[in-house]
């Protein structure tokens, strides 16, 4: 009865639960650092839209069209608004271009590891995933080996920029001389959903080279560093020429209007993004020094999270649950990939992991 490449998929494993997991481990307090959310919450600013929204419009159909939200992030980014596409987080707007795209046994390209959702979308419309494995001194993607991968039946090459779980990034002008050589039949996908943690003194998004390459695609969320991982709100800018398609395959009523209240009023406290980017790079340095004075090998990280060898992996995650902490593991062999939390947190946690290897 399922269609044939249903039959072998692995579901993606959501968050579970803070409250279930707590009463489970009979513990207080249970801290997530898994899920690289932000740190410090979400801007005052969206509550105070929330609850200004009238809730006689409950019973309405929301703007399908996200006219509002579209405005301001077309404003915002500097592109047209019929280049944007909104989506129930970025993850409705990577299977949508699974959906729309891909045919069976075309192919699509990664580095790895990467965000799983690439993969499981494409497996879904049984296209064939061709996996880079990045280099393993310093988790770099290997953009040659990319490169050589591509074939006459690569559709999709996805690119997480900075990187989810290594954390790694690539400035704007290495991209530039990568995307230059990629075929036009490949549409690059550049995931920049951690781009607004990446702390550098030149342009660190693709957003600048749109107008240089007609197939390249920037995606962005309000999950991360926005604080609105419970509003489901993520876009890309597309080649104005895809949007058509895709609006017709997409839900039409898939974004709420709660939900781009809170977009649009998050999106206008730019100082709340300053602010928690300067203090997830201090605690982003103060990580790095902890791991270094540990001997941990890491990825240099762009991002709200670190990705380190831990051996014993699997023991160090169990110690840390039970004691409050979840952590991402099960990405890598003996890896282990920590969001930041509040300076008291990721002290707790660092301690943890101190007297975890003394023994
Ligand atoms: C979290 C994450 C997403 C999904 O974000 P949503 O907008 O919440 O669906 C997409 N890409 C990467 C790399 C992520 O880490």
């Amino acid at each position: 009865m399922l269609k044939k490449a249903v039959e072998k998929i692995q579901p993606y494993t959501p968050e579970v639960p803070l409250a279930k997991l707590k009463a489970q481990l009979g513990l207080d307090q249970m801290v997530r650092m898994s899920a690289n959310e932000n740190p410090f919450g979400t801007s005052p600013k969206v509550k105070e839209a929330i609850m200004a929204w009238d809730f006689q419009e409950a019973r309405d159909y929301p703007d399908s069209n996200a006219n509002q939200l579209r405005q301001a992030v077309a404003d915002y980014l500097g592109v047209a608004g019929d280049q944007l596409l909104f989506g129930c987080g970025l993850d409705e707007v990577i299977e949508l271009v699974a959906r729309t795209l891909l045919e069976p046994g075309d192919e699509v390209l990664e580095p790895w590891p990467t965000f799983s959702e690439y993969k499981l979308h494409a497996q879904i419309e049984a296209a064939q995933v061709v996996d880079v494995p990045v280099n393993p001194d310093d988790g770099q993607f290997d953009l040659s080996g990319l490169l050589a991968k591509i074939t006459p039946k690569t559709k999709l090459l996805w690119l997480c920029n900075p990187n989810n779980p290594t954390g790694t990034f690539i400035p704007v002008d290495e991209l530039r001389d990568f995307v230059a050589q990629v075929p036009e039949h490949v549409l690059i996908m550049v995931d920049e959903a951690y781009v607004e943690f990446a702390d550098s003194a030149a342009p660190t998004s693709a957003v600048t080279l749109l107008p240089e390459c007609d197939h390249l695609v920037v995606m962005r969320t309000f999950s991360k560093i926005y604080g609105l991982a419970n509003f489901r709100v993520g876009y890309a800018v597309f080649p104005k020429a895809l949007i058509p398609k895709l609006q017709a395959v997409r839900l039409p009523y898939n974004l709420n209007d709660i939900s781009q209240v809170a977009a649009l009023a998050a999106l206008g406290d730019q100082d709340f993004i300053t602010q928690t980017r300067q203090r997830v790079a201090q605690a982003r340095q103060q990580w790095a020094d902890f791991l270094e004075t540990q001997g941990l090998k890491y990825y240099q990280s762009q991002t709200n999270f670190v990705f380190f060898e831990a051996p014993n992996a699997d023991a160090l995650k169990e110690a840390l649950l039970q004691q409050g902490y979840l952590v991402r593991g099960g990405l890598q062999p003996d890896w282990l990939r920590v969001t930041f939390g509040t300076t008291a947190q990721n002290q707790a946690v660092q301690s943890i992991i101190r007297d975890f290897y003394k023994k």
